[in-house]
């Protein structure tokens, strides 16, 4: 017979990809199938005369997440889940311990920026969390919409037992899309334009590598002569074909 009083390893699964990937729909269905188990479990232990306490579900998003709801998170596919807003890796920490929770999952990860000496706080949390043996799923956004790691997930990528990658669809071409391509009044974004850009119109959209565009219009940070030219002859004209994407009057930004 399985011992179930043997109290469960940490584990941490970590779903990551674009957006639009379906990221919270896999994180809602992982909580749904650990509530089952978890029922199953103490149906089995009282058919076996012995006492299982269900180990309790804590579903987290960060406080800045409130696209659809303030106390749930919502699938674009329109799953949702109750999930209490916190406001910081600390935050998520002290709810946990507060309540007992056993499982933790967290919509969005990402979010959880702040850092002290030892970098992002929310990495050192769910390292604490799987020493205490719990059971940890978190959603995040891989990429940042330059295409460089989006704050902590490369390390709570690292930190992770099991990694899920979602992709999406270009919205461009139809392929398989890594990337969020941000535009700033209809046109793609610049590598240095701020965070928050006042009074333009923002959006994001899924794309691949090849539809991507980043304009870099800083100084050259690496010798990228040789690449660049390889490129030239291997690629197809990509600025050709996506017109609305090529730079007009600005091509000296791509330099
Ligand atoms: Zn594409």
């Amino acid at each position: 017979m399985y011992d179930i009083s043997v109290p469960d390893a940490g584990h941490l699964l970590v779903i990551t990809g674009n957006m639009m990937s379906g990221k919270t729909e896999e994180l809602i269905a992982r909580v749904r199938t650990l509530e089952r188990v978890e029922s199953i479990r103490a149906q089995a232990a009282l058919r076996e005369g012995v006492f299982y306490e269900p180990r309790k579900i804590g579903v987290y998003k960060h406080g800045l997440d409130v696209r659809y709801s303030d106390t749930e998170i919502a699938s674009h596919g329109g799953q949702r889940m109750e999930a209490r807003p916190v406001a910081s890796a600390e935050d998520l920490l002290e709810d946990v311990v507060r309540r007992q929770c056993r499982i933790v999952a967290c919509d969005e990860v990402q979010f959880f920026m702040e850092q002290d000496g030892n970098g992002y706080v929310i990495v050192e949390v769910l390292a604490e969390l799987l020493r205490h043996q719990c059971h940890v799923i978190v959603s995040g956004l891989d990429k940042d919409f330059r295409g460089m790691p989006f704050g902590p997930m490369g390390d709570i990528l690292a930190l992770a037992d099991e990694r899920v990658t979602l992709t999406s669809t270009c919205v461009r071409c139809g392929a398989p899309a890594v990337l969020p391509q941000r535009l700033i009044d209809g046109r793609p974004a610049d590598w240095n334009d701020p965070v928050v850009f006042p009074g333009a119109m923002e959006a994001y959209e899924p794309r691949c590598r090849r539809c991507h565009v980043t304009f870099y219009s800083g100084p050259a940070r690496l010798p990228m002569a040789r690449l660049k030219a390889a490129a030239a002859v291997d690629a197809p004209a990509t600025v050709d074909a996506h017109d609305d994407n090529a730079p007009q009057g600005e091509g000296k930004a791509r330099e």
